[in-house]
């Protein structure tokens, strides 16, 4: 009997403790045992503290002593100690009794220590050094439900949580930690047991889960209250944005890479602003993906043959009507067609290509506007438009005024526009470039006020010259005087005035939408209603009959 045991228990590679206690219930009867412990450490360090779990294998009830004991050390200095003991008033066990004893201590113990290098090898290779689950265990998981062909129909999702170094600065770094855990932690529990959920950097996660939990899981991460602090029980909103990838009848997992690419390139897509907060991979992504690709190996060519063609959208000052100044806007000219910003600026500013782009645009508006001066055409002050991608550049400033300069144009006809920024960092970085650009003359806008992240302190403490309200903001015909929109316009324009900055609507359209501007007292508009953006020559027609009738 005992060998057969000793036979079945070398076998067992794959912990299966209800075969095991079978095992140890018939030997310990046999072997007239009363009762067995087993304790782990996961350290040397830990058992001299006695800090450890301890699991009783077999128990009679019986008053007992511990008559023999093993101890033994895993190669990863995990400690497991096995005690064995025998009835009190029973005969005691002979030298055979206890030999065999022994052997059968000595084998389990084997066995238990290569489980727990599994366990401990497995822990130190699936988890991060934060305690979460890593991408290698969600991709083995993938592969194990590929094998079992368990893939199809189960959802893959890829989330990013929003703003979290926001979060961050709200809280104190130490409560974002806890916090991010805890919200972690809370989906985890929240799942069946065949889920996956792993971090796979930052605030990133994926999540592989059966689709009767996609409308929980989505709605969970859509916004969920997490206590930061245990002591006080105050809790922070965490939401994330996600990219959903439904696994379809049919689909073969050639690499597991195939799966993390589709929602990764969804999760990238619903971070944009523009989009909803959950994209589902679709293989329209795919194309758009060779698209991206597609674009970004055309624009250095496209770039030197001078693709990218200026255009001018017209500013109005509707007191009096006259064109005061432009935008900036840049079209590419690809196979005769024009094609818009959208198309392209995106993608650029997924690397760093935007910024040579900027740099094209500045130049070449300085060398439309030295014409118009050689010529004695009329000059208005043309605004271009630079990606936040710039405030990295250290020189960005440099680089402004040297192009400026190369062109010989006055700094007064160039404004830099800019877009509102989320972190500190680069806040700190448009406060040194705004006002670096004001001290040369040169003049600043800040873009799209009014959506992203728009805050007060961004107003209040750089030292922009416009103000150029997005048109989300501005009201519409349905809109009246008591609706959000025409509240927060009011506002905006009149924070603006109040911190000396000129205030210009992006977006005006309707005769009844200049009223609104009038009524707020914001005199300066650009819109669809006075011109589209124009090509240089007939922005040039523009600059010379330059009024308009309101
Ligand atoms: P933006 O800087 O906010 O430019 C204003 C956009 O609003 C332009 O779109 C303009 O055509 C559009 N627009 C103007 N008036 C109206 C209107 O009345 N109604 C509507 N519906 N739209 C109006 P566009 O030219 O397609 O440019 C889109 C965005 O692309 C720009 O938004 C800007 O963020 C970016 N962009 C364009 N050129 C450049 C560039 O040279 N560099 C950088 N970094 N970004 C650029
Ligand atoms: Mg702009
Ligand atoms: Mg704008």
């Amino acid at each position: 009997m005992i060998e057969e045991y000793l036979k079945r228990l070398n076998r067992i590679t794959v912990p299966d403790p209800k075969q095991l206690g079978e095992y140890i219930e018939g030997l310990c009867k046999f072997l007239r045992v009363a009762k067995v412990v087993a304790y782990f450490y996961d350290s040397l360090k830990d058992e001299s503290m006695g800090i450890g779990r301890s699991t009783c294998a077999y128990d009679t009830g019986e008053e007992s002593t511990v008559a023999v004991s093993d101890r033994l050390v895993t190669e990863v200095n995990s400690v497991a100690v096995c005690e064995v003991s025998i009835a009190k008033g029973a005969p005691a066990w002979s030298y055979t009794e206890r030999e065999r004893i022994m052997l059968v201590l000595k084998t389990t113990m084997t066995f238990i220590s290569r489980l727990r290098l599994k366990e401990v090898t497995d822990r130190l290779s699936f988890y991060d050094a934060d305690g979460y689950h890593n991408l290698r265990y969600f991709i083995g998981h993938m592969e194990k439900l590929a094998l079992e062909d368990h893939l199809v129909g189960k959802v893959a999702i890829h989330f990013n949580l929003k703003h979290y170094s926001l979060v961050n600065q709200q809280i104190g770094r130490d409560a974002g930690t806890f916090a991010m855990k805890r919200y972690y932690e809370t989906l985890k529990n929240e799942l069946d047991k065949e889920s996956v959920l792993c971090r796979v950097g930052g605030d990133n996660f994926t999540l592989i889960c059966s689709r009767t939990e996609l409308e929980h899981v989505l709605d969970y991460l859509s916004g969920s209250a997490t206590i930061y602090d245990m002591d006080t029980g105050d809790r922070v909103m965490i939401s994330a944005c996600a990219g959903v990838f439904i696994i379809p009848e049919g689909f073969e997992l050639d690499s597991p890479g195939d799966i993390m690419d589709k929602v990764i390139s969804a999760s990238t897509s619903a971070r944009l602003p523009q989009n909803d907060d959950v994209v589902y991979f679709n293989e329209v992504m795919s194309a758009n993906k060779e698209r991206i690709v597609h674009i970004q190996q055309l624009f250095p060519y496209a770039l030197r043959d001078e693709e990218f063609l200026v255009y001018y959208q017209p500013k109005i000052d509707i007191e009096t009507g006259e064109l005061y100044g432009a935008e900036a806007l840049c079209r590419w000219k690809r196979d005769g067609s024009i094609v818009p910003p959208m198309e392209f600026i995106p993608i650029l500013e997924q690397g760093n290509e935007i910024c040579r782009l900027d740099f094209y645009m500045l130049d070449h508006v300085c060398k439309d506007i030295r014409r118009w001066i050689d010529k004695g055409r009329p000059v208005v002050t043309v605004s271009v438009n630079f990606s936040r991608k710039h405030m990295a550049d250290v020189d960005l400033l440099k680089h402004i005024i040297e192009i400026i300069d190369k062109n010989r144009i006055p700094h007064n006809y160039i404004e830099i526009e800019l877009t509102e920024t989320t972190t500190d960092v680069e806040f700190r970085d448009l406060k040194r470039v705004v006002g670096g650009l004001q001290w040369e003359g040169v003049g600043t806008s800040v873009d799209d006020f009014g959506i992203g992240y728009s805050s007060l302190k961004l107003i209040a403490d750089v030292p922009w010259d416009v103000l150029k309200v997005d048109r989300s903001f501005l009201p519409v015909a349905e809109d009246d005087e008591k609706s959000n929109r025409s509240i927060m316009f009011n506002h905006v324009v009149s924070i603006a005035q109040q911190l000396g900055m000129e205030c210009i609507a992006e977006g005006v359209e309707t005769q009844q939408q200049i009223e609104i501007l009038r009524a707020n007292k914001c005199r300066y508009a650009q819109g669809f209603l006075f011109d589209k953006p124009l090509p240089v020559d007939k922005f040039e027609e523009k600059l010379v009959n330059h009024h308009y009738d309101i």
